[in-house]
């Protein structure tokens, strides 16, 4: 399917509209879908919903696709084995709502809130708790930055950065570059997927005055990929800002090489280029998503040569304790010699490869 591209809507008003009907009792829901009002109740007494009419109306039964993302299930309150915190971002949190755990870069929470509460969230213990930052935080974040000069990167993440209004962002935007050592700007969004209409034309505007700017976005399934997605990439993408994904893998929704590669192919035809392909991590209440991680390395080996290398997302998993992300590969090295190695193609077959070359050897 191409993507067509519906004309974009000037006016600021519509995601503000759109986000006040969104979905959020037992009662709401039990209106569109089969669905048990007091089972959904128990759950969002703990875990809250919100489930923009848009993200919805893509929605065919509660446990298609992108049912299991949005719609709670029983099996969240059941699961009580994971940490809430597995990555211990609590505690790499020298002041509140800012996280430190690589050298150069820092992911900053602006925001709790997202346009939807998806299920399977690393951070569902703050998601849609509190409501707003504040800005003596914000000021506290802020002052840390300026302190640590090897800050090159500010990721903004939460929650969802695009909920906030344009003039909040811009502040925080415009503070930020008034910071010489902060190179990059980097906003990590849902918006496109979940809430599309939230991307018009005064945002990108406002955006592409602070470049370099980069926006990752969360896409876990084809279906989000429709014509209201393409349109919020394209005017994202016009705007300058290079768009990558990063998408989680999860049982029931994308957790097979067919699906996965629909994905993959449908980001790179609206100008999203994979970035990372998580693993989900062993939080609470978001067990019944993960899948073991043979399945995303078989997975990986089903993209790698098959599908456009443009496409092809890296497999990570993000160590407990804070130790950062890594990645993960299928075993394409078959064995090492001294002569070379032996090594496996896309296709399962085997070629030696020559380790070194001496111009008076002959091997
Ligand atoms: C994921 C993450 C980042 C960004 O990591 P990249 O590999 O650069 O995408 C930065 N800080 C924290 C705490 C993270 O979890
Ligand atoms: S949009 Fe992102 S941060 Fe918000 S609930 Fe979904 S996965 Fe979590």
């Amino acid at each position: 399917m191409t993507p067509h591209l519906q004309k974009p809507s000037d006016h600021g008003s519509d995601w503000h509209e759109i986000l006040s009907r969104c979905v959020s009792t037992g009662n709401e829901l039990a209106k569109h879908l089969p669905v048990q009002t007091q089972t959904i109740d128990q759950i969002i007494a703990r875990y809250p919903m919100r489930i923009p009419s848009y993200y919805l109306s893509l929605i065919r039964s509660p446990d298609d696709p992108l049912g299991r993302q949005a719609i709670p299930s029983i099996a969240e309150l059941r699961d009580t084995i994971f940490p809430e915190d597995p990555l211990a971002e609590d505690e790499q949190t020298p002041v509140p709502c800012l996280v430190h755990r690589y050298p150069d870069r820092v992911l900053f929470w602006v925001s709790n809130q997202c346009a939807m509460y998806c299920r399977f969230c690393m951070r569902k213990r703050r998601i849609g708790m509190a409501d707003t930052v504040s800005e003596a935080v914000m000021d506290r974040a802020f002052s840390y930055i300026r302190d640590h000069t090897k800050v090159r990167e500010v990721v903004l993440s939460g929650g969802d950065p695009l909920l906030l209004e344009n003039d909040a962002l811009k502040r925080i935007l415009t503070t930020l570059r008034k910071i010489s050592h902060v190179e990059v700007i980097r906003i990590h969004t849902r918006t496109p997927c979940t809430l599309p209409q939230r991307i018009e034309r005064p945002l990108t505007e406002m955006l592409k005055t602070f470049h370099p700017v980069y926006i990752n976005i969360h896409f876990n399934h084809p279906d989000e990929i429709t014509p209201q997605a393409a349109r919020a990439c394209a005017l994202l993408a016009d705007a300058g800002i290079a768009l990558g994904s990063q998408s989680v893998l999860l049982k029931g929704v994308n957790d097979d090489p067919r699906t996965m590669g629909r994905l993959m192919r449908a980001l790179l035809r609206i100008r999203v280029k994979p970035y990372y392909l998580h693993h989900a991590d062993p939080v609470r209440s978001t067990g019944h998503f993960r899948t073991s991680i043979q399945k995303g390395l078989d997975i990986m080996r089903s993209l790698r040569g098959h599908l456009s290398g443009m496409c092809v997302p890296q497999y990570m998993i993000d160590l407990p304790e804070g130790g950062g992300k890594i990645p993960l590969l299928p075993e394409y090295v078959k064995a090492m010699s001294c002569g070379g190695i032996i090594v496996e193609n896309y296709q399962g077959r085997t070629y030696r490869y020559p380790a070194e070359v001496h111009s008076d050897s002959g091997t």
